[in-house]
């Protein structure tokens, strides 16, 4: 007799909301988590009163009105809106590149004369591009080229992206940039997402709200005793790594990681912005977070006496390393196809989220991935 219906493998936001919903329908479940908390990389720090992201800065965005309700449910959202801002040879520009931006670099003042820059600097790139006989951006560096121009290129994207992915961006593909908007109005709002916000009293409570009523271990690594954990239920939801799940037998896929500086400073607002990005090649990090202005605004600022903040360097993954973001080169794709056709022709166990997966998931299609699996579980 199986003691679960489900087993589940990671409490990130996949693992938390595949659990809550088959909860809800009255499935028994084990949610286990090798880390000795939960939450994945949400989870949140309580340091000197402030939440600090332990994994990293998350903000929530969405257009997808169901999982923005969804969220909500659980938790209230406050209205954090991310107005990145880059700092290059301590000078200041305004992200997503934006009319703001486009005032700091060149003076333009108008939309009309933004575009003639822009345009003028993109089309000097298509002429050089066409000349090589290139007709379609074949890297970032081209595809960034293209978008914005070389003024942005060289000072916004070309250093903070190379320290970002330790690779140069001619061997990056271009979609990564694709990513950034730009636009003729003076915004700085960094998504053009719907929804956005940060969870009322941080991530843990949308996490412990997720979970509330369902059996839970933290600690416990399912490879260190994967028959026993395989033996206790009918299905398993895998969010683990799916290359350790397979025993590495085609090879190890890679990732980047990011190394945190935290450091409480004692003082109620250092950079007076959530998110700083330092977009030249010899800072060695890549941002600073500064986390009280996630969740705290106008004089609460000043409520709290100090602050903390996180210096973030992005490095190459070894094995003890958390793995953060898949590598997307063609070697990586190819080889996370290997095991995905394994793992297409599972029948109990199902996989999902950042590590199974091997995606560059935001938090909202992972939710939106993990309650599409459940629809297709009942
Ligand atoms: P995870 O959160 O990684 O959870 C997987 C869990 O499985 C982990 O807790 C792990 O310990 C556990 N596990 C793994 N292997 C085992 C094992 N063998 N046994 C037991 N447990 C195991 N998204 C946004 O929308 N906005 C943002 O601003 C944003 N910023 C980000 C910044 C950084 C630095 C990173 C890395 C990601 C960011 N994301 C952001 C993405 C976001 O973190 C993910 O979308 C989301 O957390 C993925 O949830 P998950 O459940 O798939 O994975
Ligand atoms: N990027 C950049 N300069 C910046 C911010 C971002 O060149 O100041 C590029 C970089 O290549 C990065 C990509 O845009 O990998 C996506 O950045 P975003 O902040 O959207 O993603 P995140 O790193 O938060 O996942």
């Amino acid at each position: 007799m199986k003691r679960y219906d489900y087993l589940i493998v990671g409490s990130g936001l996949f693992g938390a909301t595949f659990a809550y919903l088959v909860h809800k329908e009255g499935k028994k479940c084990l949610v286990i988590d090798k880390r000795k908390h939960l939450g994945g990389n949400v989870y949140c720090e309580n340091v000197e009163g402030i939440n600090v992201h332990k994994y990293g800065a998350h903000i929530f965005h969405t257009s997808n009105k169901k999982v923005w309700d969804f969220v909500n449910s659980i938790v209230e959202f406050n209205r954090y809106t991310n107005s990145p801002v880059a700092n290059y040879k301590g000078r200041l520009y305004n992200l997503p590149f934006n009319m703001n931006t486009f005032y700091q670099m060149w003076g333009v003042v108008t939309p009309e004369q933004a575009h003639e820059k822009i345009e003028a600097q993109r089309q000097e790139v298509l002429a050089m591009m066409r000349e090589k006989g290139v007709t379609e951006p074949r890297n970032l560096e081209e595809q960034a080229l293209t978008l914005v121009g070389k003024d942005i290129y060289e000072k916004l994207i070309k250093g903070y992206t190379e320290k970002q992915w330790g690779r140069k961006c001619t061997e990056l593909p271009s979609f990564i940039i694709r990513r950034l908007p730009v636009r003729l109005v003076y915004d700085n709002n960094y998504f053009n997402d719907k929804y956005q916000g940060i969870p009322i009293g941080g991530y843990n409570k949308l996490v412990s709200g997720l979970l509330e009523g369902v059996e839970t271990k933290t600690g416990v690594d399912f490879f260190e005793n994967r028959e026993y954990w395989e033996g206790l239920a009918d299905r398993i939801v895998f969010t683990g790594k799916i290359d350790e799940f397979y025993d590495y037998r085609f090879g190890k896929l890679e990732y980047r990681t990011v190394r945190f500086e935290n450091e409480v400073l004692d003082m109620p607002n250092y950079q007076g912005n959530a998110v700083i990005n330092y977009t030249e090649r010899d800072v060695p990090y890549t941002r600073v977070i500064e986390h009280k202005h996630f969740e705290m605004f106008g004089q609460e600022i000043y409520e709290k006496p100090k602050t903390v903040i996180s210096r973030e360097y992005s490095v190459e993954w070894k094995e003890g390393m958390e793995p953060y973001y898949p590598v997307n080169d063609e070697r990586n794709g190819d080889l996370y196809m290997k095991y995905k056709s394994l793992a297409d022709n599972e029948s109990k166990v199902l996989f999902g989220g950042r590590l199974a997966e091997y995606k560059y998931y935001d938090m909202a299609p992972v939710i939106e991935s993990a309650i599409n699996l459940f629809q297709k579980m009942i």
